[in-house]
């Protein structure tokens, strides 16, 4: 195993040692808003994030992280939706909506097949030259 490196913290920008994703004052931050969130949703489980977010003084994208990561399950709680991570509409699950999900698809489908039709070719013709 590597040793861990020192690192700017994403959060925070402090100077810290990797040994996880954030410094260890921000995971401390972060403990203590999971907590006021997890408490707040024990009483309040028909809050809406909004809500959550004014109440606990956590920002929507941290407690969207929580979602993301596991530690909220949204099942449990009937009204609580999150921002699409491409245009921001209020959503239930995965990462984007439906509609930022098919643009997407599409747009690797394009991809894929501009791939095929020429790209590859030339790619390989290139590798090929290389090879020999
Ligand atoms: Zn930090
Ligand atoms: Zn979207």
């Amino acid at each position: 195993m590597a040793a861990p490196k020192l690192g700017n913290c994403p959060k925070c920008r402090k100077l810290y040692l990797r040994i996880r994703e954030i410094c260890d004052d921000c995971y401390q931050k972060q403990d203590e808003d999971y907590l006021k969130v997890a408490v707040y949703l024990r009483e309040y489980p028909g809050t809406t994030i909004q809500v959550l977010s004014d109440e606990t003084a956590v920002s929507i994208a941290q407690i969207r992280h929580f979602i993301m990561i596991g530690r909220i399950i949204m099942g449990n709680f009937p009204n609580l939706s999150y921002p699409c991570e491409t245009c921001g509409n209020m959503i239930k699950t995965g990462r984007t909506c439906s509609s930022c999900r098919d643009t997407i698809q599409q747009l690797t489908a394009k991809i894929e097949q501009e791939d095929s039709s020429h790209d590859r070719d030339i790619a390989g013709g290139y590798i090929t030259k290389y090879l020999k």
